[in-house]
């Protein structure tokens, strides 16, 4: 079901065109970002809206990604790049600016930095039995097809406060 405010949606509804289309197919849709990071920045969407990929079947999910990594090469190639990032934000707090479901194919260059985006993200040391607490609450945290509750934008809590 489309949703009728997203920006994403619109243009699978062809009410708005992006600037450059890289691939269309039955459910799928690509085309360069218009804030382009570099040069062929590629956003990979669904045409089927979902807001995260949290709410994907596994299998859609799956097949998703298969597009992604085909598109991955043609982005590589096309724009003769030593590397390649590919970005999937989830929910505001990931940064995430359209809510729906979206990858980043980002052709990298030896040239550039910083390159990863670990260097972006703060390193946050914590002590092993905090390591294993947070580990088995994510074991416990449900697998395929996981239920999961919206975050609520205006909870703020500190990092890691619940181990
Ligand atoms: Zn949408």
């Amino acid at each position: 079901m489309a949703d009728q405010e997203c920006i994403f949606c619109a243009m699978v509804a062809g009410k708005i065109q992006p600037a450059a289309k890289v691939y269309e197919d039955g459910e799928y849709l690509a085309f360069l970002d218009i804030n382009p990071r570099n040069p062929g920045h590629t956003i990979v969407i669904t045409k089927k809206h979902y807001e995260v990929v949290l709410d994907m079947p596994e299998k859609e999910a799956g097949k998703l990604f298969e597009l992604v990594k085909r598109l991955s090469v043609s982005v590589k190639n096309g724009t003769q790049a030593d590397g390649i990032s590919i970005l999937q934000n989830n929910y505001r707090a990931s940064g995430q600016a359209v809510p729906h479901i979206h990858f980043h194919v980002i052709p990298r260059f030896n040239s550039e930095g910083p390159p990863a985006l670990e260097t972006i993200l703060s390193v946050k040391r914590m002590p092993e039995d905090v390591l294993k607490k947070i580990a088995e609450s994510i074991k416990s945290g449900g697998g395929s097809e996981p239920k999961h509750e919206k975050p609520k934008e205006t909870k703020k809590k500190d990092l890691f406060e619940d181990f």
